[in-house]
């Protein structure tokens, strides 16, 4: 299939052999999935992606998982060059998007009473790490292992594989960890022992979880969790963070906790927040934590958390997001793009159970999952530390996997992320997935 897929992508490979010279690693954004090179895009539709190359594909990666309404709908669209030709795209000042989508999501979300919009999901990690501490006067921050918050320094510990403690970056020190920890998912008790734990070192300011599981549902979560883990952070008074990053309008206009029923302290947005446009991240929550960024409700004696951002909230993303998730609501976008999820699921389950293959699929809604069975996924809260070089050869291998699927599945036409999450969207008909299950087998 190599040698298939160069013959169709010449010119992106000409165009990256050029990139590679002045951007580290050829792309700025995709470094995760560009085996053998990575692809030049030209044009985004719905379901569908164009290269340099006029290859067609169906577009499961959607931007990452911005577009729940497929690739640049028209009405948003229109909408966006309406506000570019009255006000451009940015003043730094004060505009009527800004209070129209604070107040849509203040509505939809439960947790949320105040909203305010930043530059990106990490940076809105960063706030929340922030006004926890500021809001609880204490110092802690737990996560789950596996778990994804963005790549600030205190929030890399033991990015994406649980148990590990591995670093998903060199260049942090150690000492950035010191107040940050991390339980295995599902192991309530784990969690409990540790806010115990930090009662003597500094008390827990958050617990931070994405609430259909770390890395975003990868590694799903008992449906008792989140509000086993809300009734702990309640009574160590620690509040609890739900990273919806990736849930807040693609589970439901109201978010994974309208899902699950259970209502977090400080909820974090980005992707869909601002509709596939730029500058997509924020903080919503309950008043009385969300007034520490314009420093608190207690007058003079008030401490503040600090956040800042030129492009933070700016007219442009601020009104794509607005008319994003309007249109999502209006459409029922969440549902469609859940149910072609779940037809794209079973008709891989079913793939893989007629080829007798070593894989797993499995969906929550509109974010599908394609693993390999094994290690990296259920039976992760068994590591000891002599067990380790066998994971981690282990979790090579399945990388090395993925890479080739992904790469093979670009040569039948279809993007993905990295091989093993796909994200369908409200633009995917029954036919478009039947065209892509064909593909897939
Ligand atoms: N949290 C989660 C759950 C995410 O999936 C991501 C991004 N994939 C982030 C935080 C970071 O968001 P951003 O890429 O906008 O910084």
């Amino acid at each position: 299939y190599l040698s298939y897929f160069e013959a169709k992508c010449t010119t992106s490979k000409k165009m990256m052999g050029e990139a590679e010279k002045v951007i580290p690693g050829a792309v700025q954004h995709n470094l995760a999935f560009n085996y053998p090179f990575p692809l030049a895009f030209s044009k985004a539709e719905g379901a569908f992606l164009h290269d340099v190359d006029g290859n067609k594909y169906i577009d499961f990666l959607q931007a990452g998982g911005p577009t729940v309404l497929g690739s640049n709908p028209e009405p948003v669209r229109e909408k966006v060059i309406e506000l570019l030709n009255s006000c451009g795209p940015s003043t730094g000042l004060f505009h009527e998007y800004e209070m129209k989508l604070a107040s849509f999501i203040c509505h939809r979300f439960k947790g949320v009473e105040m909203f305010r919009m930043l530059g990106s999901g990490t940076e809105a990690c960063m706030a929340a790490v922030r006004v926890a501490r500021v809001a609880t006067k204490k110092k802690n921050i737990i996560k789950l292992g596996g778990a994804y918050h963005g790549w600030s320094d205190q929030l890399s510990y033991g990015n994406r594989i649980p148990g590990l403690r591995f670093l998903e970056s060199h260049g942090i020190p150690l000492a950035c960890f010191k107040y940050t920890q991390e339980v295995f998912p599902n192991d309530i008790a784990a969690l409990e022992k540790q806010l115990k734990w930090n009662r003597i070192r500094g008390g827990t300011a958050a617990v931070f979880m994405e609430p259909m599981g770390p890395e975003s549902g990868t590694r799903p979560l008992d449906y008792d969790y989140n509000a086993q883990a809300r009734d702990l952070c309640t009574k160590y008074g620690a509040l609890l963070v739900f990273d919806e990053v990736v849930t807040a309008f693609r589970i439901g206009v109201d978010g994974a906790q309208g899902y699950f029923g259970v209502t977090p302290d400080l909820t974090i947005f980005g992707k869909v927040v601002a509709g596939g446009y730029p500058s997509a991240g924020g903080i919503g929550g309950k008043t009385e934590y969300m007034a520490c960024l314009a420093g608190g409700l207690g007058g003079k004696k008030s401490k503040k958390a600090h956040v800042g951002g030129t492009m933070a909230a700016n007219p442009l993303s601020s009104a794509a997001g607005y008319y994003t998730v309007k249109m999502i609501e209006e459409t029922n976008a969440c549902e469609v793009a859940g149910k072609a999820g779940d037809r794209l699921t079973q008709g891989l389950q079913t793939l893989i159970d007629t080829y007798g293959l070593p894989f797993v699929a499995y969906n929550q809604g509109s974010i599908c999952h394609l693993e390999t069975v094994g290690t990296m996924l259920f039976d992760i809260n068994i590591f000891r530390p002599w067990e380790i070089p066998a994971k981690i050869k282990e979790i090579h291998a399945r990388k090395d996997v993925m890479t080739h699927m992904g790469a093979a599945y670009m040569a039948e036409g279809l993007v993905t992320l990295a091989g093993s999450r796909l994200y369908t969207s409200a633009a995917d008909t029954d036919e478009i997935i039947d065209d892509a299950l064909t593909r897939f087998e």
